[in-house]
């Protein structure tokens, strides 16, 4: 995985993708989804929600909400410059897609049944994200 121009992480530390357990391989490499309710959840005093593959900071405990989806979601991403969202017409669906702009690593699909003010619900693989004090 080659370094995006200017990235500014001081540890540049990409993750191999080796590391990752065969489910976070083939959500986050492959585009595959976790089953619902599959995740155990996160530490209780998360804060930060990064990316498994690349530790970009990609949501915040405070836009997290509980949709009853069976995974995490979100109101908001961390900020607009951290995910890239793509259409998906995959399955007889037509979804977007939401990717982490970093390492390109598969996230999950943002709906538009959110709640206000975005409306927008980032609903995310829970193997996908790792959670950060
Ligand atoms: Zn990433």
């Amino acid at each position: 995985m080659k370094n995006k121009r200017g990235a500014m992480d001081k540890t540049s530390k990409i993750k191999p993708k080796n590391d990752l357990s065969l489910l976070q391989y083939k959500v986050t490499q492959e585009g595959a989804t976790e089953p619902p309710f599959s995740h155990s959840g996160f530490e209780k005093d998360t804060k930060v929600f990064v990316c498994v593959c690349c530790d970009s900071k990609l949501f915040k405990i405070e836009n997290k909400f509980e949709s009853g989806s069976g995974w995490p979601s979100f109101s908001s991403p961390y900020s607009s410059e951290v995910i890239t969202e793509h259409r998906d017409e995959s399955y007889g669906m037509i979804r977007t897609e939401v990717k982490c702009k970093k390492c390109n690593a598969h996230l999950g699909h943002v709906f538009e049944d959110g709640p206000e003010p975005t409306g927008l619900r980032y609903c995310i693989n829970g193997v996908a994200i790792d959670g950060k004090k």
